[in-house]
Parts: C-alpha cells; structure tokens; sequence
C-alpha cells in the first residue's frame, strides 16, 4: 500500500475567520463565496460549517456548482433555506434550473439581462445585476445599467434584485482605482434605491472588507479570507491559516556528490546528500514552476527541492536533518508556511495554491460538522445571523 496522499483542513479555523469578517462587517451580511470546490478544499465540509455559523448566503461561479451546493444544504433542516447565488450568471434555456433548485444568477450582460427579464420567471424571480465600475471583466456597462433602469424601470421596481460589481484592487488599500469604483458602484445604488427601496447591494470580497464601512454596501463576498489567505497583504494577517499538507516520504535513498535527480538531469548533487523521495506532483496541484523555490520543511528544518517536480513525487535533500524515514511527512502548508508564502515563493498567488491541489489529495478535517440537528441546536441558536 502506498503512503496516503492527504491535507488537513480545520475548518474551525474557517468558522473563526467567517466570524471575524461578519463581526467586522457589523450590520452588512457576510456571505461566502464557495466557488471551485470552496477554493479547492471541499464545498460540502465548508458549506455546512459555515451553515452552522450562521452563513444564510453563498456565492458559485457555476450553475452546477449551485445545484451541487443546494442538493447538500437540503439535508440541512430546522433553518431557512440558504441563498445561493451563481456567480456566471443564466445560459440562454437553463432559467428553469434556476427556480427548480432554488438558485439566483448573477445576470452578467446586457443580452444576458433581457433574455432573462423576457423569460417565464424573469418578472418576479429574484437575481443579482452585475455593473462593470472599472474592472472590466463582467458586469453591464455603466450606460447600460443607466438606460435599463429608464428602459425598465417597472422591471426593476418590482423585482427582488441585488446590485453588484466587484473590486479589481481590493488587496491593494492604495490603489486609486478602489475609490473609483465605489463611487461609481455607490452612484448605481443610489439610482437603483430610488425605484426601489428593498433591493440590495454587494461589493466587497475579501479586500474590500478591509477598505472601510463605504465598501460594504448590504452583503460582502469574502472568499479568500475564509480559507485563511491574507486580505490585506503587507499587513499581519488576521486570519487564521486553515490547510495543513504533509507530503508522506515513499522513499530515503544515499546518493554520491556529482550524480543527477530527477528528469532532465536538472540538479547535479554538489555533496554526497540523503535524499527523501515525497508523494505529490504536479498532478496534485504542486506546479512544476514550484521549482526550485517550493518551501518545504521536516523537523523545522526547511529542505530544498532537488529536481523538477514530476507528475507524482519530489524529491528533497534532507542530508540536514536527523533520521527520516520512510512515512515521515514533509510539510507544505501550515501555520508558517501559508498558502500566501508558498505562492509568492513560486510566482503565484495563495488563491492558486489552495485551488490547484488536485482530486487525489484526499481531504480530511478537523471541526467538520457530522450532525446538523445537533449543532443547529448547538451553534445555530446562538449565531443567529
Ligand atoms: C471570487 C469572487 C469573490 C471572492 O473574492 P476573494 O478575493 O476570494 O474574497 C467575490 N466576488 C466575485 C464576483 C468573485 O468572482
């Protein structure tokens, strides 16, 4: 049997950091974006945990996505049915799918607008409208949006709709193209609450929390700060990391100063070395461009990477470290090695750490909630958010 392949995910470091961001957030709502498998490390766990919290809003990027997280939330009893929003919005003939799971989309274009607003449900089922305020990646363009609500102004009278844009600097407090943004974003919700005083607005992911109570609007979508990556880089982070990945030693082996590791012949060893072959590749999400700055430790002592990542295995010197053996774990993620550090060790971000570890990586987890009668009695009573 080979070693198995596993991080840990202690999901009661994702409750906290869902808690510290609500309580920041004071009357705005906190929702969750759960998109990509809730960044990678398993949407069902995560959902419920969040549930269990007090989340009552989810944000994916796909409608299966959607259908995925409603068919589990409905095991959930004793508490309102979530509301899940799907990020891409509704393809031209899926609107139905849309009220049979019980999902809203996010409508993304004009023509995506009017298919929708034409549509069986599109005059009473409720959705989200996305404005593009200098991203320029999805969303009505701000003329647009302007002549849809003269156009159709009983469309968005009597519709229940929430306005959203999203940040493109949000990480970066600095940057002047946040308080552009905002004020354009704020421009549209002032127009749109003027038809119609119960529609809600949404702005901010996880940086966006941090710029202050103007970017909150009604309903933030924090993402990356649940999973325990750094909403506001540069700074201490507030947030509790949430992965722990130990990759298991398959095999020690003794090799001479001037012989080669691994494909290509890339390292030329410069001492005789031990070396500790490691399960994971880059079939697991462990990028090939992880070579050779990957921050790898055994013992607390950090070990370099020898030779390029394969599909399934590493390979490390531990000629520093004292005794390992076959089943000994070197460590990727953890408390000091985040997701945020391994990333920029390797030209990438803590987003595409967590969101490439492959499906092979089995997921196990700590505070995962088994029971949801219990802690609904438990939790839920006291979190009522
Ligand atoms: C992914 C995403 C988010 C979450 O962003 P984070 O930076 O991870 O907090 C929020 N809103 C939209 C539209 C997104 O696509």
């Amino acid at each position: 049997m080979s070693a198995q392949l596993s991080v840990t995910i202690d999901l009661n470091a994702l409750a906290a950091n869902w808690r510290v961001l609500s309580e920041r957030l004071g009357t705005t709502t906190c929702g969750a974006v759960v998109k990509a498998n809730a960044y990678g490390l398993g949407i069902a766990p995560v959902a419920l945990k969040l549930v269990a919290q007090g989340c009552t809003v989810f944000f994916v990027a796909h409608l299966n996505e959607g259908i995925e997280l409603r068919t589990l939330l409905k095991a959930v009893n004793d508490i309102p049915p979530p509301i899940i929003y799907v990020l891409q919005g509704c393809e031209a003939g899926c609107e139905w799918l849309f009220v049979e799971h019980n999902l809203r989309p996010v409508i993304i274009s004009l023509p995506m607008l009017l298919r929708w607003q034409g549509s069986v449900h599109g005059d009473h089922w409720p959705c989200a409208v996305k404005v593009n305020t200098g991203m320029n990646r999805l969303g009505l363009a701000y003329q647009e949006y302007a002549d849809s609500l003269v156009r159709h102004a009983q469309w968005w009278r009597q519709v229940p709709v929430m306005l959203m844009s999203h940040l493109a600097c949000a990480d970066d407090p600095c940057h002047k193209l946040n308080l552009r943004q905002q004020m354009l974003f704020e421009q549209c919700v002032t127009s749109l609450k003027h038809l119609n005083p119960s529609a809600l607005a949404s702005f901010a992911n996880s940086g966006g929390i941090f710029l202050g109570s103007d970017y909150h609007f009604d309903i933030a979508r924090p993402g990356a700060a649940l999973y325990g990556l750094n909403p506001v880089p540069g700074q201490r982070n507030r947030m509790q990391p949430v992965v722990h990945w130990g990759l298991p030693v398959l095999q020690v082996r003794h090799a001479l100063k001037g012989e080669y590791v691994g494909y290509g012949a890339q390292t030329q060893l410069a001492r005789d070395s031990v070396l500790a072959v490691a399960a994971g590749g880059y079939a697991d999400g462990i990028l090939r461009a992880a070579f050779p700055n990957i921050i790898a430790s055994i013992c607390g002592v950090t070990v370099p990477l020898m030779g390029r990542v394969s599909m399934d295995s590493l390979v490390f010197d531990v000629t520093e470290v004292d005794a390992v053996a076959e089943g000994d774990e070197i460590t990727i993620l953890n408390q000091q090695i985040t997701a945020d550090l391994q990333g920029a060790a390797y030209h990438t971000v803590g987003y595409e750490v967590l969101t490439s570890m492959g499906d092979r990586v089995c997921r196990r987890y700590k505070g995962a909630v088994n029971d949801m009668h219990t802690v609904n009695r438990a939790e839920g009573a006291r979190n009522g958010k």
